[in-house]
């Protein structure tokens, strides 16, 4: 698993002694300064190339993470290093009131592998939910929506308003929608049900990802489309996770053959470099001065997140997805054990859930080189970056049968 890493020079001088102190330290500021929002890993990351991320001591770990579904073409990738480096030396941030020829690039490209018509520029996938909102509000003059159990769609409070978690929700409610009504996911005639005058729009997520990576039966977003056309209510579809070849296609959508009013994307858009964006169909926009972000579409992360789409299409980073996600979930249908309950997915989007908490399994694997995480409790998610090798796939699943 050995990725070409510049050799820290630190590494080489600097005791063990004083890298165990050096991570003492960190901990310790951290605890002191963070706030301890995070049940964190007790790892110090510090470089990053391909699938495989280094910590301070120098140990290397396959990253089954990957950012949350961030990293899709891989740590630190060149081509994404090199357009941020060469964007930095012209222009790093400038108002929304002027043009830049970068951000006119990258509306282009997003509409052209979206398939919708416009794009809104801002920071996170929250944002990006937060927009969406406020352009179905907008466009419907209605109020309310319509999300699924089990959603996750954000921590602002207009995101959380749709999120389902009632342990990210209730200390901070009530929620700006008070009208949201959550109907079990996958079911379409609880949507028609739900479905009020006052809907603005049904808001969910293709497949659900914090909530546990569940696959929705193949006709539901289209009987929901249908729904949501009869009776004249947008939908909306949070492709935060889903987006950028994670399921092996550009979005989830794309597999349902399915078209939302308003899609939000963040996490994989900008190679790593935060960034979020609403896409919406003809005809649906915000006017003049009816939304904004001071840093929304701001050069340095339009010029990663063209240079990430650049990377997608080049190396075929699509194909991969899928071909790996089935070869990694055959592998890991093969394993003898008892404890999964089930293996599911779309391209490398992977969950395994078992018969108990997962986080066990986190640990011993980190021990031994491989990092997971844990959503719902007792799903594995596993979301490495697209460009994950077979070996590195092998060497993961080795790991997992043996935890
Ligand atoms: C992660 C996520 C969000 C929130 O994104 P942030 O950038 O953390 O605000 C929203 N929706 C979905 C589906 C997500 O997975």
């Amino acid at each position: 698993m050995t990725e070409n890493f510049t050799e820290p020079e630190n590494l080489q001088v600097t005791e063990p002694e004083n890298l165990q102190a050096k991570y003492d330290s960190i901990i310790e500021k951290d605890s002191k300064y963070v706030m301890q929002t995070y049940g964190r890993q007790p790892l110090v990351l510090s470089e990053g190339k391909g699938a495989v991320v280094r910590d301070i001591y120098g140990k290397e770990y396959i990253d089954c993470v990957a950012g949350i579904a961030v990293n899709n073409v891989g740590h630190c990738h060149p081509a994404v290093v090199r357009a941020i480096q060469a964007q930095a030396e012209k222009l790093i941030h400038v108002s929304n009131l002027y043009y830049t020829e970068i951000q006119a690039e990258l509306a282009e490209a997003l509409v052209s592998v979206t398939g919708m018509e416009r794009v809104f520029f801002c920071n996170s996938g929250a944002e990006a939910v937060e927009a969406a909102m406020k352009l179905a509000r907008l466009t419907s003059g209605k109020s309310s929506f319509i999300a699924a159990e089990h959603s996750f769609h954000g921590r602002t409070i207009g995101s959380l308003s749709v999120t389902h978690k009632s342990m990210y929700r209730d200390p901070f409610m009530p929620p700006v929608s008070s009208e949201t009504t959550f109907v079990p996911y996958s079911d379409a005639d609880a949507i028609r049900q739900a479905i009020s005058e006052n809907t603005a729009a049904v808001i969910l997520e293709p497949i659900q990802g914090e909530g546990g990576v569940n696959i929705p039966d193949p006709e539901y977003l289209k009987e929901v489309r249908e729904i949501c056309d009869e009776t004249g209510t947008f939908l909306i579809f949070d492709e935060v996770q889903t987006g950028f070849g994670r399921t092996g296609t550009w979005f989830c959508k794309d597999q349902f053959g399915v078209e939302p009013d308003i899609m939000s994307m963040a996490k994989a858009i900008g190679g790593g470099f935060p960034m979020g964006a609403i896409a919406a169909r003809d005809g649906l926009s915000f006017g003049r001065g009816q939304h904004a972000s001071t840093f929304g579409g701001g050069p340095l992360a339009c010029a990663a997140a063209l240079a990430s789409i650049e990377v997608i299409k080049e190396e075929g980073l699509l194909k991969r997805s899928k071909e790996n996600g089935a070869y990694f979930m055959g592998k890991l249908r093969n394993m003898e054990r008892e404890d999964v309950v089930e293996v599911r997915g779309k391209g490398l989007m992977i969950g395994v859930e078992i018969k108990h908490p997962c986080s066990k399994f986190v640990d011993f694997a980190r021990e031994y080189g491989v990092l997971l995480n844990c959503t719902s409790d007792s799903v594995l998610r596993l979301v490495p970056p697209l460009v994950i090798t077979k070996e590195q796939i092998d060497t993961v699943v080795d790991v997992l049968e043996q935890a």
